[in-house]
């Protein structure tokens, strides 16, 4: 029997009645046998995360000052949930613990761990699992970088006669035996290093949403849900901002050809999104639409320069990327004419230099026109049907001619999973609403 690993968000054990639903979901799969949690989150909007509260802690402590008031207010959000769910359990020793070694020792690090500490102690109580701290089985160097291969080995070795376990998120230690965490959210990576060191038949991520949206819900009204997208479309997404799950969450299971589903706990018949290998078989697949999903960015300028008889001067293009590369600038898309040339980049980058930049390029290679234009915003239409499917590129235009946007820029990508173009930032709403009614209504219609 393959096993599954699940992880809850902050928001998905925010309170009692959370922990309850969390339960339930664990009980109704009996696959669902190591479990990992983040620390509680907010509960309504204005609240604030534990985590948020323990880093407070930290600068507080270390700066010699009383926590008590933050700590406090930590305590009372544990104390509600055991007393709520009626559990004849305490926490008290561990938060004596944790606020004696604050004093002694502050560290960011040790401090935002105790939140998924804490709650891992508390679930695993709860659902009557053994819990396994984080710090005995995941291993960083002493520059912080994960020892993945150490880490799975620790797994597997601590894992290997227990049946069911919780193991917190966020957190494991130095191989000199400080604690560390990853980056914010980083929950989302210890499910995924889990799941591939017990080879998971599945990675389910339990969330607040029901999965990856189409387009946002911000820009385009009630969206569909995606239903599977490969690893690679995702990166493509993520990259544009669609985010749901920790960048580095996807490499360990990725690697290990493990698929991630992305579950909603507040309603959990949804059946989310599948995160799949890039060579999934999807020919069972029902209502596929020809592209996945769309998402846009904000914050880019174009530098266009034009010369006559560009395309035959050798070495053009070389200057003028050394000319970035001198000054540390990574562009995005750099689409060329016979006599022209445009690069495309991150504004918020490329302002501290520009006038540099400018002045580089004109001693370079000497163009008969140089100007930068800035409040470009890019936009992704990212699926792989796109590459066996005719005319996507016509229909990406003609919905941008109807709603009269100007397409600044087109860049389609040599896997054909991707067609990018650039359009001014306040045209950005419209063309993905165009864009999403060209691909999703329409073809629903059909
Ligand atoms: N609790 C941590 C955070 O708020 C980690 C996580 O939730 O994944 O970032």
């Amino acid at each position: 029997m393959g096993n599954k690993v699940v992880k809850f968000g902050g928001s998905s054990l925010a309170d009692a009645n959370q922990f309850r639903k969390v339960a339930d979901i664990i009980k109704s799969d009996e696959k669902r046998v190591y479990v990992v949690p983040s620390a509680p989150g907010k509960r309504f909007s204005d609240d604030i995360k534990i985590t948020d509260m323990l880093y407070k802690c930290a600068e507080l402590a270390g700066s010699g000052m009383d926590f008590s008031e933050p700590f406090n207010a930590i305590k009372d959000r544990y104390n509600g949930i055991i007393s709520e769910l009626g559990m004849d359990v305490s926490l008290d020793s561990e938060f004596e613990a944790i606020a004696a070694e604050l004093k002694a020792r502050p560290s960011n690090d040790f401090a935002a761990s105790r939140g998924e500490f804490l709650n891992g102690k508390l679930l695993a109580a709860y659902l009557g699992y053994e819990f396994v701290d984080a710090a005995d089985v995941i291993i960083f160097d002493t520059n912080g970088m994960l020892l993945l291969d150490d880490t799975v080995a620790a797994v597997r070795a601590r894992l290997k006669d227990i049946k069911n376990a919780v193991i917190p998120g966020f957190y494991g230690r130095t191989t000199e035996g400080y604690v560390k965490t990853f980056s914010r959210g980083g929950s989302d990576v210890t499910g995924s290093i889990i799941a591939n060191a017990v080879k998971a038949e599945i990675y389910e991520n339990w969330t607040d949403v029901s999965g990856f949206l189409v387009a946002d819900p911000r820009i385009v009204e009630n969206p569909d849900v995606i239903e599977s997208i490969t690893y690679r479309e995702l990166r493509e997404l993520a990259y544009m901002g669609a985010s749901v799950l920790h960048e580095d969450a996807i490499f360990p299971v990725r690697s290990a050809g493990i698929p991630i589903n992305i579950r909603n706990t507040n309603r959990p018949s949804d059946p989310g999104t599948m995160i799949v290998s890039d060579d999934h078989d999807f020919s069972n697949e029902s209502h596929a639409h020809t592209i996945t999903g769309i998402a846009g960015r904000k914050g880019f300028s174009t530098i266009n320069i034009e010369k006559a008889m560009m395309n035959s001067e050798t070495g053009f293009g070389m200057k003028v990327l050394k000319v970035l590369y001198d000054n540390g600038l990574s562009f995005e898309h750099m689409p060329s004419g016979i006599d022209t040339m445009s690069i495309t980049l991150d504004s918020a980058k490329l302002d501290p230099v520009r006038d540099k930049v400018l002045a580089q390029i004109r001693k370079e290679v000497n163009p008969g026109h140089l100007e930068i234009e800035d409040g470009i915003a890019l936009l992704a239409v990212v699926g792989r049907r796109m590459k066996n499917t005719r005319g996507t590129v016509a229909r990406i235009f003609a919905a941008m001619a109807h709603a009269r946007i100007n397409v600044k820029m087109i860049d389609q990508g040599s896997s054909e999973l991707n067609v990018i173009i650039g359009v001014s930032e306040h045209d950005l709403p419209e063309a993905i609403r165009r864009i999403y009614d060209m691909f999703i209504n329409s073809e629903k219609n059909n």
